[in-house]
C-alpha cells in the first residue's frame, strides 16, 4: 500500500491534474493520496497559498476583499471548467473562500492558518471530484475525520503522537482518501498549520499512520541531484539516499522535500521515494534507512549562505570552568538559535544563521562578552556559507577531506572553519559566500568526475 502525495506544481492546472489521475490510476496500490495547493503555473504566476496570505492580510486590515477572493476562486474555476467538472463543486469552493471573510479577526490565533489551510481542502475536493468522474472510488477525507490531530502553535503545528492510532484505521478503507495536506486541527477543533511547504509533512504523518510500504512525494523534478543543479552542470542524479544523509543535506540547502518531514516516516520505518509527476517513469530518488548496496563516500555537496561566525578570544579560555556555558547563557537570553561551535584552546566561535543575529542583538552580545565575561576579542563576521559532503560511508573511508581541502586550496579557497560530527556522515566546511559557487564545482569535480 502506497501514500502519494502531490507538490503544488503537480497541481497548478487541469492538465497537470490529468497526469496525476494517471499516475494514481496505473497503480492499485496508490490508495491515500495527499495535496498541497495548486501551485504555479509558471514562473511568474502566484501560488494559491501566497495569495490566501495577502487576502489573510487585506481582511484583518479591514480592506475591500472582493478582488482577493475573485482571483483565488478564479484559479479553482478555471481548472474546474477545463475538467468539466460542473458547478456544484465550483458552488462549494466559492463559498468556503468567501466566508473566511466572515471568521472572527479579534481573539483568534487561528485565523492565519485556517485562511492558509483553504488552499489544500478546497484542492482536495476539487481532485476527489475528479477521480470520481473519472470512475475511481474516491473520497475527500478532512485531518479532522483522518485524526491528524496537532499542537495548538499556529504556523508550527506539530502532531499529537495519539493521532497514529486513529490513522491506523484508514488502512481498512477500500476508497481512495484524498486527505488535504498542511493541516491538522487542535483537540479544540482548530485548524492549526504546519510550517509553510508542510504537505510533505502530513504525507509522512499518514504514511508512518497507515504502515504504508511506500511514501511517493511527487515534485517536478526527477529526483535529488548530488549537487545544486544551477551551480553544477547536470549533475548526477541520486538513486538512494539514507534518511540520515538527506537529513545533512536538506540542512544546507538541499530543498527538495521539507526537513521535518523526514520524521513520521523515519521512524516509522517507511522507505520514502522523489518522483517527477512530469516524468513518471524515471525511478527519482529512494531514501531508505539503510543503502542496500555499497555506495560511494560521497553522495552529496550541498551548500548554503547568509551564516555569521561570532568569534570570541579569551587567554586561558580552556582553564575558565563554565565559560561556554555563560556564553551560550547570553544567546539563549536573546532568543537566538545556534548551529555550530567549533572551537580551538583559546578560542571558540559561535556559527549562526545570518537572520537571527539582528543589529540590536549583535551589540548586546559584543557587550555582554565585553563586560561579564572579560574576552580579549570579539569579532562578528558575516558573510559565511557552509558547504557540506556527505555520505554514510566516508566513515569507512580515509583520505575523504584531505581530497576536499585539495581541492579547495587549488582553487585558492580558504578554509574558515572545518568540523565533522561524531557520526561522520558529513565534513562541514564554513568559507567566504563570494568562494561558494566555486567550492561546490571544485568538490563536485573531484567526488564525481574524477573517479579512481
Ligand atoms: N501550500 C503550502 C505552502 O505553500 C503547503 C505546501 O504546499 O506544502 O506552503
Amino acid at each position: 500500500m502506497k501514500v502519494i502525495k502531490f507538490g503544488g506544481s503537480s497541481l497548478a492546472s487541469a492538465a497537470q491534474l490529468e497526469k496525476v489521475l494517471n499516475i494514481v490510476n496505473s497503480d492499485d496500490d496508490r490508495r491515500f493520496v495527499v495535496v498541497s495547493a495548486p501551485g504555479k503555473r509558471d514562473a511568474k504566476d502566484t501560488k494559491v497559498t501566497d495569495a490566501l496570505v495577502k487576502y489573510y492580510k487585506a481582511y484583518i486590515a479591514e480592506k475591500d476583499v472582493t478582488e482577493n477572493q475573485n482571483w483565488i476562486i478564479q484559479r479553482y474555476r478555471d481548472i474546474i471548467d477545463e475538467l468539466k467538472l460542473g458547478q456544484n463543486i465550483l458552488e462549494k469552493i466559492t463559498k468556503a473562500i468567501i466566508d473566511l471573510a466572515n471568521l472572527p479577526i479579534d481573539n483568534n490565533r487561528f485565523l492565519y492558518d485556517t485562511f492558509l489551510a483553504a488552499g489544500e481542502d478546497n484542492n482536495a475536493k476539487l481532485i476527489a471530484e475528479f477521480f470520481k468522474k473519472n470512475n475511481l472510488n474516491a473520497r475527500y477525507i478532512n485531518p479532522k475525520e483522518a485524526g491528524i490531530i496537532v499542537t495548538s502553535e499556529p504556523g508550527n503545528a506539530r502532531l499529537l503522537p495519539s493521532s497514529y492510532d486513529k490513522l491506523e484505521e484508514l488502512r481498512d478503507s477500500d476508497e481512495i482518501l484524498i486527505i488535504p495536506g498542511f493541516f491538522g486541527v487542535t483537540a479544540d477543533d482548530q485548524i492549526c498549520t504546519f510550517s509553510r511547504g508542510g504537505s510533505d509533512i502530513t504525507g509522512s504523518i499518514v504514511a508512518a499512520g497507515v504502515k504504508a510500504d511506500l511514501y511517493e512525494n511527487f515534485t517536478d523534478v526527477d529526483g535529488i541531484f548530488a549537487a545544486h543543479p544551477g551551480i553544477v552542470h547536470k549533475p548526477d542524479s541520486i538513486s538512494e539516499l539514507t534518511y540520515r544523509e538527506m537529513r545533512e543535506l536538506a540542512y544546507a540547502g538541499f530543498s527538495v522535500l521539507h526537513d521535518e518531514a523526514l520524521i513520521p516516516a523515519y521512524r516509522g520505518k517507511i522507505p520514502l521515494v522523489i518522483k517527477n509527476t512530469n516524468n513518471p517513469s524515471h525511478p527519482g530518488t529512494k531514501i531508505i534507512l539503510e543503502h542496500t548496496s555499497h555506495s560511494a563516500p560521497v553522495v552529496g555537496i550541498a551548500g548554503d549562505n547568509d551564516f555569521v561566525s561570532i568569534n570570541i578570544s579569551k587567554y586561558l579560555m580552556n582553564r575558565e570552568v563554565g565559560f561556554g556555558r555563560k556564553v551560550l547563557q547570553i544567546l539563549e537570553e536573546l532568543n537566538i538559535r545556534w548551529e555550530h561551535i567549533p572551537t580551538g584552546i583559546d578560542d571558540m566561535s559561535i556559527v549562526l544563521r545570518g537572520r537571527e543575529l539582528t543589529p540590536i542583538k549583535e551589540q548586546e552580545i559584543i557587550s555582554q562578552l565585553t563586560r561579564k565575561l572579560e574576552v580579549d576579542e570579539v569579532e562578528i563576521e558575516r558573510d559565511l556559507s557552509i558547504i557540506m559532503i556527505v555520505g554514510e560511508n566516508m566513515k569507512s573511508h580515509i583520505g575523504v577531506t584531505s581530497k576536499a581541502a585539495e581541492a579547495f586550496s587549488k582553487k585558492h579557497i580558504n578554509l574558515e572553519m572545518i568540523s565533522q560530527g561524531s557520526s561522520e556522515v558529513s565534513v562541514m566546511f564554513v568559507i567566504k559566500t563570494e568562494q561558494e559557487k566555486d567550492a561546490i564545482r571544485a568538490l563536485y569535480q573531484t567526488f564525481f568526475k574524477a573517479k579512481d
